[in-house]
């Protein structure tokens, strides 16, 4: 039996840089995700020749660790700021909306960085893990009957399929299953007849939709290519619609405010439904840690949220171990 020192599951943000600080620590690490590539919720999407920021659509830095790391990213070529023209549609309480902070972006996808990253690490893509079992150390079984055994376990998956894994009998499931996290529907859009628009992105207040971004606007990507997210409320309210119903409504929804879009044949539209998208209460913790088995949790519901909360819990994951 071949004992590897860590497995980390999950290829998102807080995996992948969990992983290459134990790496970097002289640590031994494989990386298991069940998607076909790096990003998870920050993946980047290509559909008939279009790429689409499916998931996060770009990410702040406030924590110095984090703009360090950035500016690094930075030189590499693998982060740009995306300076969008922005427009509101409805009105909103407080001011976030219009918050001047720097956004960036990966280039030329949301994916970027993960992808380098996931280039100096043993990653294993397409393998889902199905079972886990603990004796002396952790065996994964992957639903093709793939094994790998470890000392030591980091899981990075969203809350509740982190919990899943572990089995409601395991000391921390409980508190894991009980981070709450909100769906969203995303609407992905392309044309090929070229459009001038007044803004590149919009926060949206009313209606189905809540975020809607051009895709070509941001640097190093190009076309009539937008996105559009619908509100946490319509995602719950629709979390188990028809992909169809869930197409025609926010286009709808969209070409409401995207008035070019109403006599407009898309070249693609595609909804895709992330059921654990963003985490409304954050654990404020980094990582869980589970001495006994070995065994840390991390992800961005643990460390604040977003991006830069899952890259903090990466960190203090690699830490724990
Ligand atoms: C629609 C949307 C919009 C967002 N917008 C923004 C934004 O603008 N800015 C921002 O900063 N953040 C945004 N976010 C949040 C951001 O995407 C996340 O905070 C971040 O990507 C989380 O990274 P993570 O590594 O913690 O988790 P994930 O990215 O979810 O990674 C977990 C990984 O585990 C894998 N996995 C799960 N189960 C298994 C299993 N059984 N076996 C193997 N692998 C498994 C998954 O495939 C996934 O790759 C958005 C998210 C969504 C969905």
């Amino acid at each position: 039996m071949k004992l590897i020192d860590v497995v980390v599951v999950g290829a998102g943000w807080s995996g992948l840089t969990a992983a290459a600080c134990l790496q970097a620590a002289g640590r031994q690490v494989v990386v298991v995700d069940k998607a076909r590539g790096p990003g998870g919720r920050s993946s980047t999407r290509r559909q008939d020749g279009f790429s689409f920021d499916h998931g996060a659509q770009y990410l702040t830095a406030r924590d110095e660790g984090f703009r360090a790391q950035v500016e690094a990213w930075r030189d590499l070529g693998l982060i740009t700021t995306w300076q969008p023209r922005i427009r509101v549609v409805g009105a909103r309480p407080d001011t976030a909306n219009g918050s001047p902070e720097e956004r960036l972006v990966g280039v030329p996808g949301m994916n970027a960085v993960l992808h380098y990253q996931a280039s100096h690490l043993d990653c294993r893509f397409g393998w889902r893990v199905a079972a886990m079992e603990r004796s002396d150390s952790w065996t994964l079984t992957s639903t093709t009957g793939q094994t790998l055994h470890a000392r030591h376990l980091v899981l990075t998956p969203p809350p509740e399929q982190t919990a899943a894994l572990l089995g409601s009998a395991h000391p921390l499931s409980a508190q894991i299953a009980s981070v709450p996290m909100s769906p969203t529907w995303a609407l992905m859009l392309a044309f090929n007849v070229r459009v001038q628009t007044e803004f590149d992105a919009v926060f949206v207040n009313e209606g189905p939709l809540s975020w809607i971004a051009r895709n070509g606007s941001k640097p190093a990507r190009q076309g009539n290519v937008w996105v559009a997210h619908a509100s946490p409320e319509w995602s719950e309210a629709n979390l188990e619609c028809e992909q169809e119903f869930a197409e025609r409504s926010l286009r709808q929804a969209f070409a409401e405010i995207m008035t070019f879009a109403r006599d407009l044949r898309p070249a693609v539209c595609r909804a895709h439904r992330w059921r654990y998208a963003l985490c409304s209460v954050p654990l404020d913790v980094g990582a869980i840690d589970y001495p006994e088995h070995n065994l840390v949790v991390a992800g961005d519901w643990c460390a604040g949220n977003r991006i830069e909360g899952a890259w903090l819990s990466g960190r203090a994951a690699a830490g724990r171990v």
